[in-house]
Parts: structure tokens; C-alpha cells; sequence
């Protein structure tokens, strides 16, 4: 259920050549606003997105990813594969809870309850399996890529509840760039499953890191929990803030603030 690569390879950025500065001389950096669809900075050359259609290969993660044509490379995370799900099982065990909870479930508007449910839950832990494409950095385009306010929500692994908030994703391109929709598939991906927020934002960033290769990759999680939120302490509007970063943006202090000024994270 995790992206293989990963395990081995933290904090492993290869010391790439710098094809220029990456510190605020070269190009803009390219600062894409998710709630704004797919509007991108003129500087950075749109990768096609071809994630449909498109056969895996290096299919476990854990192998090398093989180059296509014109240098693409495609990596299916997870194996390629959904994990098995029992709707059947998990809509008995639903209505064993909630009778448990004492609720009854006889009546008429209730009968369907426990089936909604599994799939409601079904729904919330699909991580669906997908392929990361990468493709040459032709242009050697050198300065920070940054998705940010990336909408998500997950479910806390302690609870079982929602937490959901916004997702800023940035890399600093080596060789390779992204298909830019592959960050917000990213997030999703990972978020698709039973979580810690601390987790969730190691994951992204050190899957994108075993992936892409790049000089650097910064990743920002500012979230809810209704765990603490609507229940406990009920700590109304209180939003938890957890960040990643590796190579050149953890090491340089210039590209380490500029990414939290592009993300519009406080530092
Ligand atoms: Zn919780």
C-alpha cells in the first residue's frame, strides 16, 4: 500500500548540475492555484498528461521505471492494483456497530444505513491505483513548481473520521519534470487510506522524491481533524500544519522561504 521506492531512498536527491541559479535569477517560478483549474505559468512547459490508456510499466514501484517513447517515464504506484474490498462483510459489520451504538436500524428510513455506509467508507479508502508520468526537462527549466491549495481529505487512522484540508506540493526539477496533474493525484492517492496527517505529508513528498529525482521537494498539509474538532476537545476551526522537505529546499535557506512564500505558509 505504499509507494516501494520510497523505503530506501529518503533524503537520496541526487546532487544534479544546476543548469542555473535556483534562488530567484532565473525564470518565475511556476506557481499553479488549484481552486484555479489547470491555468499555468507561461514558463513552464505543459506535460501532457496521458495517464489514461497509457500501459504501466515497472509495475510493483519497486523496479526501475522504464523509459517510452521521447523519454516519458511511468511508474503505477501500489502495484498497479486496488486492494480487495468485502462490501458485503463490511455492511454486516456496520450494522453490528451501529446496533451495538444502540440504533435501530428497523426503521424504514434506516434499513439502507449500514450498506451506505460501507460504501461511504469503501469510497473514503479507495486508493486508486495510478500512473506517475514524468517527462525530460527539455527546457531545463530550473526554478521551483509549486501546486498549491490542493483540496483533500483523508481518514485518521486513530478515529476513523475525516480530516480534510489543502495540500501545497512543490519540486525543484533535476532531469525530469511532472504531469502537473500527477501532484494533485499524488496527494489523493496517499490521502485515500487510513492516516496520520504526519505520514500523509511524508509519503507525497518522499514518493515524488524517489520518483521524479528532483533537486528538491517541499510539501505543506494544513488540515482538520474531526477527531479534535467535533469530538474531544472539540477545538472548533483549529487547523494542524505539517510540512516536508528534502534536498536543495530542506538544505537552502533562500529556496526553502521562498517555497513557504509561494505556498503562503507562515514560517
Ligand atoms: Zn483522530
Amino acid at each position: 500500500m505504499t509507494c516501494q521506492p520510497i523505503l530506501d531512498s529518503a533524503d537520496q536527491t541526487p546532487a544534479l548540475p544546476k543548469p542555473g541559479s535556483a534562488n530567484g535569477t532565473g525564470p518565475r517560478s511556476a506557481l499553479l492555484e488549484a481552486h484555479q483549474g489547470p491555468a499555468l505559468d507561461a514558463t513552464v512547459r505543459p506535460a501532457v498528461d496521458q495517464d489514461e490508456g497509457q500501459p504501466p510499466v515497472g509495475l510493483d514501484g519497486a523496479h526501475p521505471a522504464v523509459d517510452l517513447d521521447r523519454g516519458q517515464r511511468v511508474v503505477a504506484l501500489d502495484g498497479g492494483k486496488s486492494p480487495a474490498v468485502d462490501l458485503g462483510a463490511a455492511e454486516r459489520a456496520a450494522a453490528d456497530f451501529l446496533t451495538a451504538l444502540g440504533i435501530d436500524l428497523d426503521r424504514e428510513e434506516r434499513r439502507a444505513t449500514p450498506a451506505r455506509m460501507a460504501g461511504a467508507y469503501a469510497e473514503l479508502l479507495a486508493a486508486r491505483p495510478f500512473r506517475l508520468t514524468t517527462f525530460p526537462n527539455d527546457e531545463g527549466y530550473d526554478e521551483l513548481v509549486l501546486a498549491r491549495a490542493i483540496p483533500f481529505r483523508s481518514l485518521c487512522e486513530h478515529h476513523a473520521l475525516l480530516f480534510s484540508g489543502v495540500a501545497h506540493v512543490g519540486y525543484l526539477p533535476g532531469e525530469h519534470i511532472l504531469g502537473l496533474s500527477k501532484l494533485a493525484r499524488l496527494v489523493e492517492h496517499f490521502a485515500a487510506r487510513p492516516q496520520t496527517q504526519e505520514r500523509l505529508t511524508m509519503q507525497v513528498a518522499k514518493c515524488l522524491d524517489a520518483n521524479l529525482r528532483p533537486r528538491g521537494v517541499g510539501v505543506v498539509l494544513e488540515a482538520e481533524h474531526t477527531c479534535m474538532t467535533q469530538r474531544g476537545v472539540r477545538a472548533l476551526g483549529a487547523t494542524t500544519v505539517t510540512s516536508a522537505l528534502l534536498g536543495t529546499l530542506r538544505t537552502d535557506l533562500r529556496s526553502r522561504a521562498e517555497f513557504f512564500a509561494l505556498a503562503r505558509v507562515p514560517t
